[in-house]
């Protein structure tokens, strides 16, 4: 059975769909071994990091419906399409916002691709960017919203001076330390042959099994102790490893990777028009660790995750450190590995910051309205002021739900109680 979190509490509905959080349905002995580790050396077991407490480590929580992973548009656009004011057109990209003065009156974008027809469409009211962090600002700065000096050295006339426009882009960079696995399947094996077979029978009976999940199963938040902060670390733990140690294709011998990053970084980077070409991908300038703060905490998630994977709960299984591996101990050394192998947790975020209207770096206001502009909004994750201490899809909906209140002018409900954890 897919268990929901408290009683019904936090399961939440969209306005048309219905999405659905839930923990898993799995007992896998390497998840519970992992978190007796963790346990062992402190942290506690949480049963719901999204409630009023973070810290702590437990299984994932996933939005997961009759054991498929549920997306935004399954969830929210699907149902919405049924009503006649709703049109979707898809292979559609959108190459620059169509202004009458400071007004926002539509789009141009091109179906099919580069070199498919050029078309319009006006909006009645507004215009709403949700292009994400790469793209809302890469279509600003197209459309001559911007600095001055990025649009002028790509011939782009500016329209409105926005200098914050695609400055101060974050994301999670993830070490991923790994462990070679003895006396237990991991899930390397369990891809394969026979195993797979069974897997698939099951999923297509029960919808429940390895393929109705993620590999990362187990979340463990905790505090590194080079900040004040609580909770300024996330750890996940995959009963798998991968090739190269970057996620993708699972490494053939039985491996388990814990994945380490800092939630709230210090770096930021930017994302820049590398041309006034709409179909020329942008400059995606991370920075990662580029602060020292930065490349302190996460070199204490790396010793961390080391801990935690010597544990005495999963000595059983623990046959050696693959990844940084045991000769690799001073910080220097640490950090040297979360260079050579951290990548991105796919969390980008901040290059369209909310922020009041004399903030330099602020592209839009409390309702989401791109200052200097009339009748244009961004939605999306390009929206947040800073990286936030969770992965962002959850957050993103949030903000979507939200705006949605915003456009309609509607009144903000009261805020939900929060369960209480003793
Ligand atoms: C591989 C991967 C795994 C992830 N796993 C998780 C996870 O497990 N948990 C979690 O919380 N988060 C996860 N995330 C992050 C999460 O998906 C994002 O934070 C979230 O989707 C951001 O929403 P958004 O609306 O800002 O942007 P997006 O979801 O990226 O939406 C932007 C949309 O705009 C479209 N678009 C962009 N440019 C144009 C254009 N010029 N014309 C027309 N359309 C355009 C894109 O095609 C896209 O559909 C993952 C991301 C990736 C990539």
């Amino acid at each position: 059975m897919e268990k929901r979190i408290g009683e019904g509490d936090d399961t939440y509905r969209g306005r048309d769909g219905n999405l659905t959080v839930t923990t898993m349905d799995w007992q896998d002995p390497l998840c519970e071994a992992f978190m007796a580790g963790a346990v062992s050396l402190g942290i506690p077991r949480n049963p719901d990091y999204n409630g009023q407490i973070q810290e702590g480590v437990s299984y994932c929580q996933r939005t997961i419906l009759n054991g498929r992973r549920v997306s935004a548009a399954t969830a929210f656009l699907h149902p919405a399409r049924r009503r006649p004011n709703v049109d979707v057109r898809t292979h559609a990209h959108v190459t620059g916002i169509i202004f009458e003065g400071k007004r926002a009156v539509g789009v141009r974008y091109n179906r099919g691709g580069k070199h498919g027809d050029p078309l319009e469409i006006r909006a009645t009211k507004e215009v709403i960017l949700s292009g994400g962090a790469y793209n809302s600002p890469q279509l600003l700065q197209l459309s001559g919203v911007g600095s001055p000096d990025l649009l002028q050295s790509h011939g782009i006339e500016v329209r409105h001076a926005l200098p914050g426009v695609g400055e101060g882009l974050q994301d999670h960079y993830a070490p991923r330390s790994v462990a070679r696995v003895k006396n237990i399947r991991t899930i390397n094996e369990m891809r394969r042959g026979l195993s797979l077979w069974g897997e698939a029978i099951k999923w297509a009976t029960t919808r429940r099994g390895l393929l109705s999940l993620s590999p990362t199963m187990v979340y463990c938040f905790w505090h590194s102790g080079e900040t004040t902060e609580s909770s300024d670390l996330q750890l996940t733990f995959t009963p798998a490893s991968y090739k190269e140690g970057v996620q993708g294709q699972l490494e053939d011998e039985p491996g388990m990777t814990v994945a380490s990053w800092q939630q709230r970084p210090e770096s930021r980077g930017y994302v820049r028009i590398r041309s006034a070409d709409p179909f020329a991908p942008p400059i995606i300038q991370t920075n990662y660790l580029a602060e020292e703060i930065d490349r302190r905490v996460v070199v204490a998630g790396m010793k961390l995750a080391r801990r935690l994977l010597a544990s005495e709960p999963l000595k059983p299984y623990f046959a050696y450190e693959d990844f940084p591996g045991p000769k690799v101990t001073s910080d220097e050394e640490l950090l040297a590995a979360a260079t050579q192998r951290g990548t991105t947790t796919f969390h980008p975020g901040c290059t369209c910051r909310m922020g009041p209207a004399d903030a330099p770096w602020a592209v839009v206001d409390d309702q989401l309205r791109v200052h200097g502009m009339e009748g244009l909004r961004v939605i999306d994750a390009s929206i947040m002021p800073r990286m936030i201490s969770a992965n962002l899809n959850a957050s993103t909906l949030m903000i979507a739900d939200k705006a949605s209140d915003m456009i309609r002018g509607k009144t903000p409900e009261a805020a939900a109680k929060l369960p209480e954890y003793a």
